[in-house]
């Protein structure tokens, strides 16, 4: 008997040092830098504030620990990282203080799996690091759910390719060192199997970046998602990653742990406000008592606890899951949590804004700028109507049409058959019943 929800000692004393680390020495970040400061390794705050804090995650053992030590990290597989992305999604900076910060993973994934020597060493090392961060560039302008509609080309020009395309949404493409394009890479065949991984040095000439976007909030043209051209943009043949044709072989591993580990860390931010919502309805009264002991109150507590116990279980078993069969053959547990993370968050931080009244809709409290997060988790990595059809599909695979012209379950054959396996105590019944 295996099951088991209990946290092992050794790994409960690690968890503890995270959970006390990450208040006491990362959430001040938080509250000094502004978000896109994360990525930006040219501000001091990185040298001079950062290092340090990393240095005593490496020495914990716990630097990049996304990675197993077959793929050049410390990884402890996905269901202890899930239970320390939970705490690290308290906090922005976190995950670059653990060296496990999106895209940044999900890109050393790939790196890792279908990397050169010579990759390795240039693109994939520096990053496990924390010397350069990277970025992912496949969303077109066009469309991003759809990958059919995907314009961006890469030809072959000697023993060079050129790349010519734009791209939307690609994020930190402004800090990064080199981004990882996905382009078309043999237009007579379906994209699925025509597009190939570039990984282009962002000092290539020729890349254009149109616009920074940013998020709501954010000045126009100042956001750290590039609007980008690719004008005859040279890499080498060996800057293919993986072969050519091998893009969404590449881009399914990586999407798939990209998914879970937002989630985890979603885990944590909605703990953030449930533990907001439940100090102000303790703090906070109206006509005579506190909004605790309102009942419309003690609902959203109980809802949001419920919702949230759920679904840190759903991440927690999916990780499980990933751990187990690997992440190509937890498709459904994957798509299922990237469509409750966008719900749960949006619940949840939707209840703790309420219960603030004015204060949770300004700008003195973290939650309006959650709230924001509940439809980006909805759409980034693909948005929920896609997943869902993903976990239908699934769910569909291990169920069959009724054979015959009414459901398996209909009543009158299945009463039928159940009278005629007991007809001998039917008959009893029946005759004592006329007496
Ligand atoms: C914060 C953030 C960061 C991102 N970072 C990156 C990045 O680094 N690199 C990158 O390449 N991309 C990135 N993206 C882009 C992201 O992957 C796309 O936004 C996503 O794939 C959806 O594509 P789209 O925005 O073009 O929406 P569309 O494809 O136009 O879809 C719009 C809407 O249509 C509906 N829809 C779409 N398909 C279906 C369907 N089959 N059935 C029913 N309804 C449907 C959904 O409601 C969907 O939200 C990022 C996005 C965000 C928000």
């Amino acid at each position: 008997m295996a099951w088991d929800f209990a946290t092992e000692p050794e790994f409960q004393e690690k968890l503890d040092w995270i959970a006390d680390f990450v208040e006491r020495e990362v959430t001040p970040l938080d509250l000094a830098f502004p978000h896109h400061y994360v990525y930006d390794k040219t501000h001091p705050v990185h040298e001079q504030v950062l290092k340090p804090l990393q240095k005593q995650v490496q020495d914990q053992g716990l630097w990049a620990c996304h990675l197993g030590p077959d793929l050049g990290g410390l990884g402890f597989g996905q269901l202890k990282l899930a239970l320390i992305n939970e705490i690290l999604g308290r906090s922005n900076w976190a995950p670059m203080t653990f060296g496990c910060q999106a895209p940044d993973t999900g890109n050393a994934e790939i790196l890792a799996h279908y990397g050169t020597d010579a990759q390795k060493e240039r693109y994939l090392q520096p990053l496990l690091d924390g010397k350069i961060v990277s970025c992912f560039s496949m969303t077109e302008p066009q469309g991003g759910s759809d990958p059919q509609v995907f314009q961006c080309r890469a030809e072959k020009d000697g023993d060079e390719w050129v790349i010519n395309g734009e791209k939307w949404f690609s994020s930190n493409l402004r800090y990064a060192a080199f981004a990882i394009v996905m382009a078309v890479t043999d237009p007579d065949v379906s994209i699925y199997k025509g597009a190939s991984m570039f990984l282009v040095p962002t000092e290539t000439p020729g890349i254009e970046v149109i616009r920074h976007v940013g998020l709501p909030g954010e000045p126009l043209g100042e956001g750290a998602h590039a609007y980008v051209r690719y004008n005859n943009v040279r890499v080498p043949d060996d800057h293919v990653l993986g072969g050519p044709g091998q893009a969404f072989v590449i881009a399914q591993t990586r999407l798939g742990g990209g998914r879970i580990h937002h989630a985890m860390r979603t885990v944590g931010m909605c703990q953030r406000a449930l533990d907001m919502l439940c100090e102000r309805a303790l703090s906070r009264y109206t006509q005579g008592s506190s909004l605790a002991s309102k009942g419309a109150i003690q609902e959203y507590v109980a809802d949001s606890w419920i919702e949230l116990h759920q679904f840190r279980l759903q991440v927690l078993h999916a990780a499980w899951v990933i751990d187990q069969v690997g992440g190509h053959k937890a498709r459904k547990e994957i798509a299922a949590v990237k469509v409750a993370t966008a719900k749960v968050m949006k619940d949840i931080v939707f209840r703790a804004m309420h219960v603030h009244g004015s204060l949770g809709v300004s700008n003195e409290m973290p939650l309006a700028g959650m709230w924001m997060t509940a439809p980006i988790m909805g759409i980034a990595d693909g948005p929920t109507e896609v997943h869902k059809v993903t976990v239908a599909r699934q769910v569909l695979k291990s169920y069959s049409p009724a054979p015959g012209l009414f459901p398996t379950a209909h009543l009158p054959e299945r009463v039928a058959a159940a009278r005629a396996q007991f007809a001998d105590l039917l008959q009893h019944d029946h005759a004592n019943s006329i007496f």
